[in-house]
């Protein structure tokens, strides 16, 4: 018996009327930006609902934000100088589409690079702040982000600021090839020059931190905060478990399960970040 033969008089289309036209006809229109589904709980939220945090309202879920959303969460108002833009994204291996790809990233968030760099006071204290943005491909680490990042700490000690940086990233950027990876020396250079100059770096963990990032400044700062639920890690999950041949935990990798094992100083919820980053700068030496 055809159970699962075709029963062609049920399906015959007239071949001048695509599937798809009809599927275009007969589907209201709604712009992709008016809803959200979260990750976590899988709810349809209303995007006006997630509130400038964007935080799942059943959940509690942190939906990924871009840096300027971030920055307007952070910093007092309009007092962020942006600095270190302009410089010019370099193509070493000739990779093929990466011109165009660095082009698409611009137009769509708007930076120059992945990351934000600058000046701005945090609850009355000033910092040298730089802030991944996870919508710039991946805010992957190439030239110009660590270029910036150092830059960024060459000024802090200058001006004897702390630094406080927001990481987010899929790691170094492969289209640079060994020139991304560089910087993850050349970076912590600069945060030991800080660090023996006596000043302050924090950094904030937020999803996902990986890669070259975590394995350099990102796990460098004197305090290490993390968002909850945020990914953090050096190496992908599956790549581990197919390396070791075992089953990892199900919160492998989680800023909760380095929290526990000492990796992480503290989890600190969205809204209370400004609060506590504001504390800890003016706390530990920051100039008014
Ligand atoms: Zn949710």
């Amino acid at each position: 018996m055809a159970l699962f033969g075709k029963k062609e008089k049920y399906i015959r289309i007239n071949p001048n009327r695509s599937i798809r036209s009809r599927v275009e006809r007969e589907t209201p229109e709604v712009p992709d930006e008016l809803f959200a589904k979260c990750p976590a709980c899988k709810h349809v939220i209303y995007q006006k609902d997630l509130g400038p945090a964007k935080i799942c309202p059943a959940c509690s879920y942190n939906f990924r934000i871009s840096a300027k959303e971030r920055l307007a969460l952070t910093i007092d108002e309009n007092s962020f100088a942006e600095l270190f833009i302009g410089i010019e994204t370099s193509d070493p291996l000739n990779f093929p589409g990466y011109k165009e790809k660095i082009e698409l990233a611009r137009e769509k968030t708007g930076l120059d690079e992945a990351v934000l760099t600058g000046t701005a006071s945090i609850k009355g204290t000033k910092v040298a702040l730089a802030i991944m943005d996870s919508n710039f491909i991946m805010a992957s680490m190439g030239t110009v982000v660590g270029e910036k990042i150092t830059r960024l700490f060459e000024l802090a000690i200058d001006e004897k600021l702390p630094v406080v940086i927001f990481t987010a990233s899929g790691g170094a950027r492969m289209q640079e090839g060994i020139m991304s990876l560089m910087q993850m020396a050349k970076i912590s250079a600069a945060v030991k020059r800080h660090s023996n100059a006596g000043l302050f770096y924090l950094t904030v963990l937020t999803d996902p931190t990986t890669g070259g990032v975590t394995a350099s400044f990102a796990m460098e700062g004197d305090i290490i905060l993390a968002e909850p639920q945020t990914l953090i890690g050096f190496a992908g999950r599956r790549v581990i478990e197919t390396t070791v041949r075992e089953n990892l935990p199900d919160d492998f990798q989680k800023a909760e399960f380095l929290l526990e094992h000492g990796f992480v100083d503290a989890i600190v919820k969205r809204m209370d970040l400004r609060d506590t980053i504001g504390n800890l700068v003016a706390f530990h030496g920051g100039h008014k």
